[in-house]
């Protein structure tokens, strides 16, 4: 894939890049671990002082920064402002919770004794160079949330982005040189997936974080499992979106909509399969259904668009392909199922899609209407698959029992979301669905507070909170005789 700025909206190619060569990359691998040298050594009030520079600084570029992820990815540039705002609050937590987080722990005086010890101290040390392999749907956030937690903790970081978002790569390094970062402590590889292996197996790399999709973990979880490094996998996901009788089903209808087609339908966290129960499934179809029909397709740049284009043309291809093999295995679109034609009434600037801008926009670019499907059943691709894009399945249930062994009929376990007012309900979900969350009542998110990450095929791990900060801390026994 070459390493490139592609506005989704157009087809349009506006930038390219080579990637770096052998040399530059050595360079940047030396340069890393002398950052690297210094930057352990260095408490948490200078950290704090670095990152809380780097999120006014982020502040400060909103709209820029946000114009620059909507050219290259086709976010709505409202969400583009939304993830950059979210960026800097996510920086600022880390520098002000990381010395709590990574505190030395004491074990209790009986432990102590017990181990033989005079005293004994837990510390949270930072292990090296980290590799953040990321992926191009939360541009800025995804490297972030890796970024933030791992600089506070004193590594130093290497970011290896998509190839599709050189721009909001070279802003991240040239961000944290501009907040005061010494030299080599955060570096953006332009570079491509072949350049990974390498870098990985490089004695100066001591740990590697990927965010993408489950072939590309499996490739980075294979090398680094060959050179015992260790590894934090955020894959994919196909969440599901469970409503009961009890629930608002008002709420869980709007809800659902902005559940799916958030980022465009292309977030792993999106609900992917909405479950419903039969007493409710035809009254949250109609509420579902008309409330993906309203959505305003069209230019991304556009403050009123609420669905711009998918990131790539081959995002789209394989969205295609995932459709039309349900649609032909007997699948029934309640709304969309295609591309939008002139006769779409949901393009920007006017219900005919004729509007001048609009509609030359939904031709060129890479636009697929927000489409309901329902009757999926396991003989369909899209059962088990991944929909990256604004595409739900609805599936009807007699009982939360059969709800439940749905939501675990999938490879994926990232979140959850439930619908119910039902106490014992929700104790039954909190037990029983597999994932690595369960939200009641409203949609997943992500928060720095909250610790993020799957099961099954989604990844092991945990970014954020506590949890995402020791990832990438070598957890030190510190044992002192009774001599001492
Ligand atoms: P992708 O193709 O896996 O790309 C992600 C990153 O991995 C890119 O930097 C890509 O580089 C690199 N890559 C691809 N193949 C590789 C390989 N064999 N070895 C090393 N690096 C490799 O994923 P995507 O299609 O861009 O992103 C969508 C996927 O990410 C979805 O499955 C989505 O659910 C998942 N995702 C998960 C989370 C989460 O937190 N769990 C968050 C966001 C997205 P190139 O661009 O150069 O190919």
């Amino acid at each position: 894939m070459p390493i490139a700025t592609v506005n989704p909206a157009t087809g349009e190619t506006l930038r390219t890049f080579d990637p770096l060569g052998a040399e530059e990359i050595e360079r940047r691998l030396a340069l890393a671990r002398t950052a690297f040298e210094q930057h352990r050594t260095t408490d948490f009030a200078t950290r704090s002082r670095l990152l809380n520079r780097a999120a006014d600084l982020l502040d400060a570029d909103e709209d820029r920064i946000a114009r620059v992820m909507t050219t290259e990815m086709g976010k709505p540039i409202a969400a583009a402002r939304a993830e950059a705002a979210k960026c800097a609050r996510a920086m600022r937590w880390y520098a002000r919770h990381a010395a709590e987080l990574l505190a030395d722990e004491h074990p209790s005086a009986a432990d102590v004794q017990d181990s033989g010890a005079a005293r004994v101290t837990v510390r949270y040390r930072p292990l090296g160079v980290v590799l953040a392999v990321m992926p191009w749907n939360f541009p800025l956030w995804q490297v972030v949330r890796f970024a933030a937690p791992a600089l506070m903790a004193g590594n130093t970081g290497l970011l290896k982005h998509a190839s599709n978002v050189p721009g909001t790569a070279l802003y991240l390094e040239d961000l944290f040189r501009r907040a005061g970062y010494p030299e080599g402590c955060f570096q953006t590889l332009l570079v491509g997936s072949a350049a990974v292996e390498g870098i990985l197996r490089d004695r100066r790399v001591a740990a590697a974080t990927l965010t993408g999709s489950e072939p590309a973990g499996r490739s980075v979880a294979a090398v680094a499992g060959d050179e015992v490094k260790h590894t934090v996998l955020e894959l994919g996901g196909s969440d599901p979106f469970l409503v009961m009788p009890s629930a608002d089903l008002d709420g869980a209808a709007a809800t659902a909509v902005t559940a799916r087609v958030q980022n465009n339908g292309q977030s792993c966290i999106a609900a992917k399969r909405f479950i419903v129960h039969t007493d409710v499934h035809d009254a949250f179809c109609e509420r579902f259904t008309a409330g993906m029909r309203a959505l305003v397709l069209g230019d991304p740049l556009d403050e009123s668009v609420q669905v711009g284009p998918l990131a790539t043309e081959k995002g789209r291809t394989d969205l295609e392909e995932l459709v039309d093999d349900a649609l032909r295995h007997g699948a029934r679109a309640l709304c969309g199922g295609g591309r939008p034609t002139p006769t779409t009434g949901s393009a920007a600037g006017g219900g005919s899609g004729t509007h001048g801008d609009a509609h030359t926009t939904l031709d060129k670019g890479w636009y697929y209407e927000p489409t309901v499907l329902t009757e999926v059943d396991e003989r369909m691709r899209i059962h088990r698959e991944e929909a990256f894009g604004p595409v739900a399945t609805v599936y009807r249930v007699p009982d939360l029992p059969a709800a439940i062994a749905l939501a675990n009929d999938s490879p994926f376990g990232l979140s959850s979301n439930v619908w119910t007012r039902d106490e014992d309900e929700m104790a039954l979900c909190a037990r029983d669905i597999e994932a690595g969350g369960v939200f009641f009542n409203g949609m997943t998110a992500s928060h720095p507070a909250l610790p993020f990450g799957g099961v099954k095929r989604s990844g092991y791990g945990r970014e954020l909170s506590a949890h995402g900060i020791r990832e990438f801390c070598n957890i030190t026994t510190l044992w002192y005789g009774p001599g001492h």
